[in-house]
């Protein structure tokens, strides 16, 4: 445990320069929970300093998740082909009858996983159903303290059900499956507003630790009222807005018929955009949309896996600096992209962008991507001026790599393989803030047998309260799946996605 006056210092490691492609030997001295000093070993260090031995390592500013559910992580492994809509219309099945404690569980569960694999703070956009309660989202915010990641908790809010929200839906399903729909309406707008508000108000976390931010799900999931509100409630507070935007086809799509305009226009007609805002995937930006994004300064949360898994498309990250959007890195849910593995969304961030096509012009490179998961996902959550970096000043997020395993051996350049190679399965040790969350590949903060166990008896009550969820699901299923396709009506090949939608 570090405390105000700790002194650590970080001795024979190897700090890699990412934008360099390279890893020289350097000592780190920390004192609290920042850096203070950088230098040549053998760095001096205040008497009575406590020495971590870093002999054989690679160290790297903690990898930073720009977008992720801590509800996702309960659901892990619950489906495999749907759609961005399919997973959606699952929810009262795959997210259903949480308890807080289920909250806190699932939120705990994911912080675990992330620290292991190297990520030391997250853009986290949990669900609570009919409203986020303040209870409910400091159960989240209370599991990240626990084990002592950073966390950004934007709670999800909506005022219209998915079938409201997708014109012509509603009227596809049958009347009986309208009755049943009609139960998953969200709380109306002015209840979300009022228990963020008293959330916010209430928050007892470490701000620089575990903070609030607002996150109205969907533009179209929500009414304009709703959104000026979440846009004012969030400057009111001074926190941050993620909303998930041109995800998929059938977002852009809907956009343009709903408000004759692409959501992104549409937002920023209401007032929504600038640099604390956070559009998580993007995929169906046109240039216009990026161009509006970079002249705000805001950010985009690039998660390729989720994009990939969804079949959502190849979201062109080089566009996106192009037009200087802020890109960071992000993994998405447990309960769409599987994991919480942010070497893997590096990687795949990487390839998806070499999978567009040929032009290598076009093709982000490692050091790209590598800035992206640390400094461009640090200004997602706001927090640039503290961490994404290993410099003085900076928070002490490390992350100690073992040059020893087999992902390092022969090391050729360190960039190239802390993206491409690099899956999780070197990492050591995790610092956050000057503490060792993780110890010789050992969660420090918590008991993990005690979370599996408390997470397998929440999973064997929820698969029993949400059965009714699933029998819903599986009637909805076939109409949503056979609708929402319908309407993006074009074959689905990646030759559509290039050059934008
Ligand atoms: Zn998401």
């Amino acid at each position: 445990m570090s405390g105000a006056g700790t002194v650590t210092i970080i001795r024979g490691g190897r700090l890699l320069d990412a934008r360099a492609h390279r890893a020289d030997p350097a000592d780190v001295l920390v004192i609290g929970d920042a850096i203070t000093e950088v230098g040549a070993p053998g760095l001096t260090a205040p008497a009575g300093a406590t020495a971590v031995d870093a002999r054989g390592m690679l160290l790297h500013p903690g990898l930073i998740n720009a977008h992720m559910h801590a509800h996702g992580n309960l659901a892990k492994g619950m489906g495999d082909r749907w759609t961005l809509e399919l997973l959606l219309t699952a929810g009262a099945w795959i997210s259903g009858g949480r308890t807080h404690e289920d909250r806190y569980l699932s939120a705990k569960l994911g912080a675990v996983e992330m620290v292991l694999k190297g990520c030391t703070a997250a853009y986290d956009l949990p669900l609570e159903f009919p409203a986020p309660t303040p209870e409910g989202t400091e159960a989240v915010g209370r599991a990240y303290a626990e084990v002592g990641m950073r966390a950004v908790v934007a709670p999800m809010v909506a005022d219209r059900t998915l079938y409201e929200a997708i014109p012509g839906l509603l009227e596809v399903l049958t009347p009986a499956l309208r009755d049943d729909v009609a139960t998953q309406r969200p709380a109306p707008w002015q209840t979300s507003i009022a228990n963020l508000r008293a959330a916010l108000r209430g928050w007892t976390h470490d701000r620089d630790h575990v903070r609030l931010a607002v996150a109205p799900t969907i533009p179209h999931h929500c009414s304009d009222e709703f959104i000026r509100a979440c846009a004012d409630l969030a400057k009111e507070h001074g926190v941050a807005l993620h909303s998930h935007v041109a995800e998929s086809k059938v977002q852009a799509i809907v956009g343009l018929q709903r408000y004759g305009k692409t959501l992104t226009a549409h937002l920023d007609d209401l007032g929504a955009l600038g640099p604390h805002f956070t559009v998580a995937h993007g995929v169906w930006l046109d240039d216009d949309d990026m161009k509006r994004l970079g002249d705000h300064g805001s950010s985009i949360a690039h998660n390729p896996g989720s994009n990939l898994r969804l079949g959502n498309g190849l979201a062109d990250m080089r566009a996106m600096l192009e037009r200087r959007v802020n890109v960071g890195i992000g993994t998405d849910g447990a309960n769409c992209s599987d994991n919480l593995n942010m070497y893997e969304a590096m990687r795949l961030a990487s390839l998806v962008s070499k999978g567009r096509g040929p032009d290598i012009e076009r093709w982000v490179t490692t050091e790209e991507v590598a800035v992206a998961a640390t400094e461009g996902s640090a200004r997602a959550l706001g927090l640039e001026e503290r961490l994404g970096r290993l410099a003085p000043g900076y928070k002490a997020d490390i992350v100690f790599l073992d040059l020893g395993h087999p992902n390092w051996i022969p090391l050729n350049d360190p960039t190239n393989q802390l993206v491409h190679t690099e899956d999780g399965g070197a990492v050591t040790h995790v610092m956050i803030g000057g503490r060792l969350v993780v110890e010789h590949r050992r969660v420090t903060t918590v008991d993990v047998a005690v979370l599996a166990r408390d997470v397998e008896a929440a999973r064997r009550r929820l698969a029993e309260v949400t059965t009714p969820g699933k029998a819903l699901y599986e009637r909805l299923a076939p109409i949503v799946g056979r609708f929402c396709p319908g309407l993006a009506h074009v074959p689905y090949h990646v030759s559509r996605y290039v050059g934008g939608s």
